[in-house]
C-alpha cells in the first residue's frame, strides 16, 4: 500500500547523508572530546565542526551554541538558566498561551515555586500582540519567552517586534524556534533574541539532540552540574554521533532552505485549497499568511479527530490530531482553545505537515480520499442530524 507521511512536525526521517556521517563517527570516532590524546582530539574536531554548522544555520557564533538532548531540554535550560541567573532582579516571566508543553509546563512549574507568570492571549489567528508584551512588562520581569513558529497551527509570531520591546526594557528574550528552524530563515540577529531553542529531529537529524543559542554576554547559569563540557553550561560527555548528525542536518537545511521552502509552500497551499474546496464545514486553524511552510491544520465540524486519523492511517496516510506530545490526551489542545476554537469543534482537528518525503501525487491522493472519509464519518456521527 501507498504510504504517505504527513506528520513532519512530529518528527522527520533521518536524511541519508546525516546517517552516513553518524555511522562514520560511531564506527571510527569513539573518543571522548575532552580527552587530550589523538582519539579525543579527533572527536573534538567533529564536535566543533558540528557546532559551526549549527551556528551558521541561525547566524550565530559557534561559541554561542550549547548542545543539549533536544528541544525540550533547550527550552527548560533557557528558561531555568535565565530565571536562576536573574533571581535577585525579580520573579516575573512573560510567555504566551500557545507555547509548546516544554515551555508551558516549565513556566507553570515556576508559577508554583515563587515566580509569577503572565500567559499572554493570542488573537483568532494565533498571533501575540506586541503591545500586550509591553503592557505586561514590570520592574520584576526577568524573562520573556515566546514561540517562533507554532508547531500545531503554524502561526509565525512577530518576534522582531517583541525583541525591540524586550531590548527597550532590558529583559532577556527567548524564543522556541524548534518548529521554524530549517523552514523559514532564522537569524538570531534579525530576530534580536538572546536565547533560541532548536532540535535535531525536526530537521532530518537524529532524535535526542538539540541546541540552545545563548547570545554572548547574556546572564545565564547552568541547571545541571558536573564537568566543564559546553563551557560548563551543560555538563556531561557529549552525544557525539547525535551532534554530528545534527550538524550535518543543519548544513543541509541551510543549503536547501530557499528551494525547499517554496516547494513545501506549494504542497501546503495545494492541500489547504483542495480541502477547503472539497470538504464542507471545515475551518483552517492558524494564520492564513504568517504560517510555517509545512503546516496545515483543519477542524472538521461533526467529526471525531481520532476516528478520522485512524481511517486515514488505514489508507496509508499518517497525520496528527494536534501536537504529537498531546495525542492520547482527552482535553482539547490548549493552542486551539487559545485561538477560540469551540471545544467540540477542536475535537475534530487534524494537523498535516508536509516535508522532504512528499510529492504532488501525495497531496492528490489525500485530496482523493479525505472528502469521502469525512463524509462517511459525518453520516455515522451522532453529533449531526
Ligand atoms: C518538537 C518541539 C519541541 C520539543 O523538541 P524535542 O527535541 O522533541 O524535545 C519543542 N518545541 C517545539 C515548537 C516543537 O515542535
Amino acid at each position: 500500500m501507498r504510504k504517505i507521511y504527513l506528520d513532519h512536525a512530529a518528527t522527520t526521517p533521518v536524511h541519508p547523508q546525516v546517517f552516513s556521517e553518524m555511522r562514520l563517527v560511531l564506527e571510527e570516532c569513539f573518543g571522548n572530546p575532552s580527552s587530550l590524546h589523538s582519539f579525543g582530539r579527533k572527536a573534538k574536531e567533529y564536535l566543533e565542526q558540528a557546532r559551526k554548522r549549527v551556528a551558521s544555520l541561525i547566524n550565530a557564533l559557534p561559541e554561542e551554541i550549547i548542545f543539549t538532548s533536544g528541544g525540550t531540554e533547550s527550552n527548560n535550560l533557557a528558561i531555568l538558566g535565565t530565571v536562576y541567573a536573574n533571581r535577585r532582579k525579580g520573579n516575573h516571566i512573560i510567555t504566551s498561551a500557545i507555547e509548546h508543553h516544554s515551555v508551558l509546563h516549565t513556566c507553570k512549574f515556576l508559577g508554583t515555586s515563587g515566580f509569577e507568570v503572565t500567559f499572554l492571549p493570542v488573537d483568532g489567528n494565533g498571533l501575540v500582540d506586541p503591545d500586550d508584551v509591553r503592557k505586561a512588562i514590570k520592574r520584576e520581569t526577568i524573562l520573556i519567552t515566546i514561540i517562533h513558529g507554532n508547531n500545531e497551527i503554524g502561526t509565525i509570531q512577530p518576534i522582531e517586534e517583541v525583541s525591540l520591546i524586550a531590548k527597550e526594557y532590558e529583559v532577556p528574550f527567548h524564543t522556541d524556534a524548534v518548529a521554524s528552524v530549517g523552514h523559514v530563515p532564522v537569524d538570531v540577529d534579525k530576530l534580536g533574541v538572546d536565547l533560541l531553542s532548536l532540535s535535531g529531529h525536526k530537521i532530518y537529524g537524529p532524535k535526542g539532540v538539540g541546541a540552545l543559542y545563548v547570545r554572548r554576554g547574556t546572564n545565564f547559569t547552568p541547571i545541571f552540574h558536573g564537568g566543564g563540557q559546553e563551557r560548563g553550561l551543560r555538563p556531561g560527555t557529549e552525544n557525539l554521533p547525535g551532534i554530528v548528525g545534527f550538524g550535518k542536518a543543519a548544513e543541509i537545511a541551510r543549503r536547501e532552505l530557499a528551494s525547499e521552502r517554496v516547494r513545501l509552500e506549494g504542497l501546503r497551499d495545494k492541500l489547504i485549497q483542495g480541502v477547503q474546496r472539497l470538504v464542507p464545514d471545515v475551518k483552517l486553524n492558524g494564520h492564513p499568511v504568517r504560517r510555517l511552510p509545512n503546516n496545515a491544520n483543519f477542524s472538521f465540524a461533526g467529526v471525531e479527530g481520532e476516528s478520522l486519523l485512524l481511517r486515514l492511517d488505514l489508507l496509508g496516510i499518517a497525520v496528527s490530531k494536534g501536537s504529537a506530545c498531546s495525542s492520547g490526551e482527552l482535553a482539547s489542545s490548549h493552542v486551539l482553545l487559545a485561538i477560540g476554537v469551540d471545544p467540540e469543534l477542536a475535537q475534530g482537528t487534524l494537523r498535516m505537515t508536509v516535508g522532504r518525503t512528499n510529492t504532488d501525487e501525495d497531496i492528490d491522493y489525500v485530496l482523493d480520499v479525505l472528502p469521502g472519509v469525512v463524509a462517511e464519518l459525518r453520516r455515522m456521527s451522532p453529533l449531526i442530524e
